[in-house]
């Protein structure tokens, strides 16, 4: 449950924010030498905070800070220590979450309620979880400890800001990396937050270093000849180019990139439980979700009860103010990935699909989509093929479960699916024949650092969560030796 990492009583209540934001380097916040940008609430689209942007030159001095803390402190600290550090870092997260919990939901449009009890609750657990790991590396057996990478380069996206940082950072540390990380330029304002928390820490400086910038400064990040891993999490456009950027160095890399996840209802599956599952699947965090459940595959037989339940049931969300914690559907994190929605759900009906959208009443400013669902799917249809990254859901049928897993595998992704049945047996059959990385059964949008998350095909590759995720960041060493006086 996510509420055995719920905040302590004693938490901050308020949000003091700068006005302005630096670039965290080297255990200080500095002057940006790029144009700063501006970061706005897409709930009202007003400003919150002017935030530097990182150039080539900014990047060197990030890497070369992760270097210097990687060859002299970090990497010759025991595990022990390091896990200490990321101890006292899940415990400030505890005691400032309610302030990230307001700053993350300002930001990125996110409900209050789902940052609240869902994002800063599971970055305070990724970090508990990594820290328990670090000590556990020390000593793992004559000839065969593992070694940390060296410096990790970072790129995450803007849907999950803070706990992408969590499940980038937690691991890497813990193995004995340091870190240069760069939040999405919409979305930079938690890991700013987090920067303070690195100093509250008091982490020797350099280990961790957040840069913020666009896509040029990522790709100068990724491109440094300084840096020795690279994890992004994001697009399978931008994924793609930096899987060509990084070929033929000594980089190490994994990818978290895109999903079309099949939620499969069978017409066994508890029917009430099944419509929350679909309704969290998909329009949870405004369906800005990799793993969402973007293509229900509903059995042909229960189709239109369903249907029916799914509109009733979206009739009854609240669309509007993030920070009001009666909020369950947030803004759209830009005006460009409104329009991304747009133009995707506008082809839907286009290729003759039938649209409907729940009967919100939509605010005059920021950026809002209300709840959608298509019925009449095509499989070739856009709608049914492309990410929407969005809160729309196309529904498509089947008759046998065999005609369910080839219509779910029927994806260029591979990241998530989800399975409703009253039937064990059926569930460890369909899971198995499934091509996803991350299967749920009678649940959906359920995350614990302790399992791996990751997908098939283009949806990326390496796992982060769990012992896997932890691999991502370590090198074994295999040492032999016969020993001095060892008879050979
Ligand atoms: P994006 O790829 O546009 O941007 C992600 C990050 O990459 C941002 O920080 C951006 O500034 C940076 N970037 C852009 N171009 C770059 C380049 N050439 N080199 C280096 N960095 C660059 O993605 P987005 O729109 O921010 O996020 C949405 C995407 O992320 C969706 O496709 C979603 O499925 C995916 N996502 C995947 C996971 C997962 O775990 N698989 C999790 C969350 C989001």
């Amino acid at each position: 449950s996510f509420l055995e990492y719920a905040p302590a009583p004693e938490s901050r209540a308020i949000l003091s924010l700068r006005d302005e934001y630096g670039l965290f380097i080297d255990g200080e916040f500095v002057d940006g030498r790029g144009t700063p940008f501006q970061s706005v609430s897409p709930a009202s689209e007003e400003r919150i905070a002017t935030i530097a942007n990182a150039n080539a030159a900014d990047v060197d001095d990030a890497v070369a800070a992760a270097r210097r803390a990687h060859d002299r402190v970090w990497s010759r600290m025991t595990g022990r220590d390091r896990g200490k550090y990321l101890f006292r870092i899940a415990r400030l997260v505890q005691e400032r979450a309610r302030e990230l919990a307001v700053a993350e939901s300002l930001d990125n449009g996110k409900p209050i309620k789902e940052s609240r009890d869902v994002d800063v609750p599971l970055v305070a657990a990724w970090f508990f979880y990594y820290a328990g790991w670090a000590d556990k590396l020390d000593y793992a057996g004559l000839g065969a400890n593992p070694k940390a990478l060296g410096v990790a380069a970072q790129v995450i996206p803007w849907n999950f800001p803070l706990l992408m940082l969590a499940w980038k950072i937690a691991p890497a540390l813990a193995a004995g990396n340091t870190v240069v990380l760069k939040p999405a330029e919409t979305t930079p304002l938690t890991a700013l937050i987090f920067a303070e928390i690195v100093q509250q820490a008091d982490l020797p400086q350099g280990v961790v270093n957040i840069i913020t910038g666009a896509g040029d400064t990522g790709a100068a990040l990724v491109g440094h000849d300084g840096v020795d891993k690279v994890a992004f999490t994001g697009s399978t456009a931008v994924g793609r180019a930096i899987a060509k950027q990084v070929a033929g160095t000594h980089k190490k890399v994994t990818l978290e990139l895109g999903g079309k996840a099949a939620n499969i209802v069978f017409d066994d599956a508890p029917i009430d439980q099944a419509v929350e599952g679909i309704v969290n699947g998909i329009f949870f965090n405004q369906g800005h979700v990799c793993c969402a459940g973007s293509r229900l595959l509903v059995q042909e037989s229960i189709h239109d009860e369903v249907v029916e339940r799914l509109k009733q049931r979206l009739s009854t969300l609240r669309l509007g103010d993030p920070l009001d914690k009666n909020t369950d559907i947030g803004a759209i994190n830009s005006r460009e990935q409104l329009e991304r929605i747009r133009e995707l759900s506008d082809a839907g009906v286009a290729e003759g699909a039938e649209r409907w959208s729940a009967p919100c009443e939509i605010p005059e400013n920021g950026f809002w989509y209300a709840p959608t669902i298509f019925t009449n799917v095509q499989t070739s249809n856009r709608i049914a093929r492309e990410e929407i990254f969005g809160p729309v859901l196309s529904v498509l049928t089947f008759r046998t479960p065999q005609e369910a897993i080839a219509k779910a595998n029927n994806t260029p992704y591979g990241l998530s699916a989800g399975i409703w049945t009253d039937k064990g047996s059926r569930i460890l059959a369909v899971a198995d024949q499934l091509r996803a990385g991350v299967v749920w059964a009678n649940t959906f949008n359920r995350f614990d650092p302790s399992s791996p998350f990751g997908g098939y095909k283009e949806s990326g590759y390496g796992r982060e969560g769990g012992r896997h995720g932890l691999g991502a960041y370590l090198s074994p060493a295999s040492v032999t030796s016969t020993g001095r006086g060892t008879p050979r």
